[in-house]
C-alpha cells in the first residue's frame, strides 16, 4: 500500500510529471553521484591488497581478475557517466556497475576454498551498502538491486564451500542491510517527491504571479493613458470655452449696468444680469477645470513673490460678501493683523484656495450662522489659516476622498448646494505646490474646519524682508 502509494501521488499520476522529476532529481545528484562511483573504484582497487593477505595461492589469479578487469571495467562505466553519456539513462550505468562488482564477488566466492570461504561473501555487504550510499538511486533500484543480491547470495552459499552457519549469518546480514536500505530509500524517496510537488506547486504560483503583476503594469499604463487623454481633452475644451464666455459675461455686463444707454423694456436688463451672474459661475466651473486638468498633466505653473496676507485675507472674504450676504452669514477674522510678517508664495493661487474655502463655508453654514478666519502659528512655525463653520458637516467616511477632484460629500447632495467637487483639489494641489496641507476637520451637523497650513520657509519677518 504504502509502496504503491509512492508510485502514484498527486502529479505522479502523470508519464510527464514522472519524468520531469526523475531528470530533475538526476541533474541534482549528478555531481555527488559521479564523485562516489570514482571514490567506489578506488576502493575496490586497494581492496586488491586483502586479496593478497587473504587467498593465499589464489592471489595472483584474483588480483589479476581485480585490477585487470573488474577495476577497468569501472573505471570504464564512472568514466562515461561523469562524461555524460549514460545522461537520461543513469539507471543503466549504476546496474552496469553494480552487476560488474556484483558478478566479481561472486566470482571469487566460487574459486575461494576454506577457511576464507565463511567471511569472503560478507563483500556482499558492502556491495549492498554501495548501492545506496555511493550511487543514491531510486526506490525501484534499490529493491531490484537487493533482490539480485539476495538472489546471488544464494548462488554463492549453493555452490562455495561455506559452513553452514556462516551462511546463515551472512544471509541474516545481507537482508538486514536489504530491508534497512528499502525502507531508508522509501523515506528519502516519498520525501523528494514531496518536495519536488511543493516546488512545482511554487513555480506555478510564482509564475500566477508574475502574470497578475504583468498584468497590473499593463492596466496602470493604460490607466495613465486615458487619464492622461481625459486631461488634455478637458483642457482643450476648457480653453476654447473660455472665450466665448468672455464675450458673452462682457457684453451681459455692458446691457445689465446699460453702460449704451438705456435698456427697454426694462425686464431685458434684469435678463442680462442673470446671464452675467451665470456666465461668471459658468466661467469660475471652467477655470477650476482647467486647473485640476493642467495639474495632472503636471502643467500647472505657481509664481512665488512676497505680499501681504492682510490684504489677500481681506480680498477673498470680500470676494464671497455677496453670498454671506445672501445667507445673513457673519464673517468674523481671529488672529494676525498685526502687519508682523509678509508672505513669500503664489499670490493669486493662496487667494483662490482661500476663496474656495471661504465659499464652502458659506455654503454649507445654516441661514445666520457665522464663518470664522482664524490665522496662527503652529508650534513648529507653520502658519494656519483656518477657516471654520457652524455648518452639516462632513461624515468621516467622505473626508477621506473629499480632496479628490470632483468628490463630493453625501451630505452636500441631500442640501443640493451645487459645485462640482473641484475647489478643495485645487486648494491641495496649492497646498503642494507650497511645501504645505490642507487639513480637514469635521463632525457631521456640528461644522467643518479647513485649515491650509504654509511652511515657515513661507513666512518672511518684516525685519528680514528684501
Ligand atoms: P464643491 O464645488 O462641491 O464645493 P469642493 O471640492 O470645494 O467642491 O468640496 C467638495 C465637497 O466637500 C463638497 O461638495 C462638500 O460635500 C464637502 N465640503 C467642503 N467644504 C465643506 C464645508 N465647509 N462643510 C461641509 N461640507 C464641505
Amino acid at each position: 500500500m504504502m509502496i504503491a502509494e509512492i508510485f502514484q501521488r498527486e502529479h505522479f499520476d502523470d508519464a510527464l510529471a514522472i519524468e520531469a522529476f526523475r531528470t530533475d532529481s538526476n541533474a541534482r545528484k549528478f555531481a555527488a553521484r559521479r564523485f562516489f562511483m570514482l571514490a567506489g573504484v578506488l576502493l575496490y582497487a586497494i581492496y586488491a591488497y586483502l586479496d593478497y593477505l587473504v587467498a593465499g595461492p589464489f592471489a595472483q589469479q584474483f588480483i589479476m581478475v581485480r585490477l585487470l578487469v573488474v577495476v577497468p571495467l569501472m573505471l570504464a562505466i564512472a568514466t562515461s557517466f561523469s562524461a555524460g553519456w549514460f545522461q537520461g539513462r543513469e539507471n543503466y550505468a549504476f546496474l552496469a556497475y553494480m552487476t560488474v562488482m556484483l558478478a566479481s564477488v561472486l566470482y571469487m566466492c566460487l574459486l575461494i576454498g576454506e577457511p576464507v570461504a565463511d567471511f569472503y561473501p560478507f563483500g556482499m555487504v558492502v556491495i549492498v551498502f554501495s548501492m545506496s550510499m555511493l550511487l543514491l538511486p531510486t526506490l525501484r533500484l534499490t529493491i531490484t538491486m537487493s533482490f539480485t543480491v539476495i538472489v546471488a547470495q544464494g548462488i554463492v552459499i549453493a555452490f562455495s564451500q561455506m559452513g553452514r552457519e556462516a551462511a546463515y549469518t551472512s544471509v541474516y546480514f545481507v537482508c538486514m542491510c536489504c530491508i534497512v536500505l528499502i525502507v531508508g530509500m522509501y523515506f528519502l524517496e516519498n520525501t523528494e517527491r514531496k518536495q519536488y510537488i511543493y516546488k512545482l506547486e511554487l513555480e506555478k504560483t510564482v509564475e500566477t504571479l508574475r502574470e497578475s503583476e504583468q498584468r497590473a503594469i499593463n492596466l496602470y499604463h493604460e490607466a495613465k493613458q486615458a487619464e492622461r487623454a481625459k486631461s488634455e481633452f478637458l483642457a482643450v475644451v476648457s480653453h476654447e470655452l473660455r472665450t466665448p464666455m468672455n464675450a458673452i459675461i462682457g457684453f451681459s455686463e455692458i446691457i445689465s449696468t446699460e453702460m449704451m444707454g438705456e435698456v427697454q423694456p426694462p425686464q431685458y436688463r434684469e435678463y442680462a444680469t442673470h446671464i452675467n451672474k451665470s456666465g461668471t459661475q459658468l466661467l469660475n466651473i471652467i477655470n477650476d477645470i482647467l486647473d485640476i486638468s493642467r495639474a495632472e498633466m503636471d502643467k500647472i505653473t505657481f509664481e512665488a513673490k512676497e505680499f501681504d496676507l492682510e490684504a489677500t485675507l481681506d480680498s477673498a472674504i470680500t470676494s464671497c460678501s455677496a453670498n454671506a450676504k445672501e445667507s445673513e452669514i457673519f464673517v468674523q477674522r481671529i488672529g494676525g493683523q498685526s502687519g508682523e510678517f509678509i508672505l513669500c508664495g503664489d499670490e493669486a493661487r493662496i487667494l483662490q484656495a482661500l476663496i474656495n474655502i471661504i465659499g464652502n463655508a458659506i455654503k454649507f453654514s445654516p441661514q445666520g450662522g457665522t464663518v470664522t478666519v482664524e490665522q496662527s502659528f503652529t508650534p513648529r512655525g507653520e502658519l494656519s489659516l483656518a477657516i471654520k463653520d457652524e455648518g452639516i458637516g462632513i461624515s468621516p467616511e467622505d473626508i477621506e476622498h473629499i480632496k479628490q477632484p470632483f468628490q463630493q460629500a453625501e451630505s452636500a447632495f441631500v442640501r443640493n448646494n451645487g459645485g462640482l467637487g473641484l475647489g478643495l483639489a485645487i486648494c491641495g494641489i496649492v497646498a503642494d505646490a507650497h511645501d504645505g496641507e490642507l487639513q480637514v476637520e469635521s463632525e457631521l451637523g456640528e461644522g467643518t474646519t479647513v485649515s491650509l497650513i504654509l511652511p515657515p520657509d513661507c513666512v518672511v519677518m518684516q525685519g528680514k524682508a528684501a
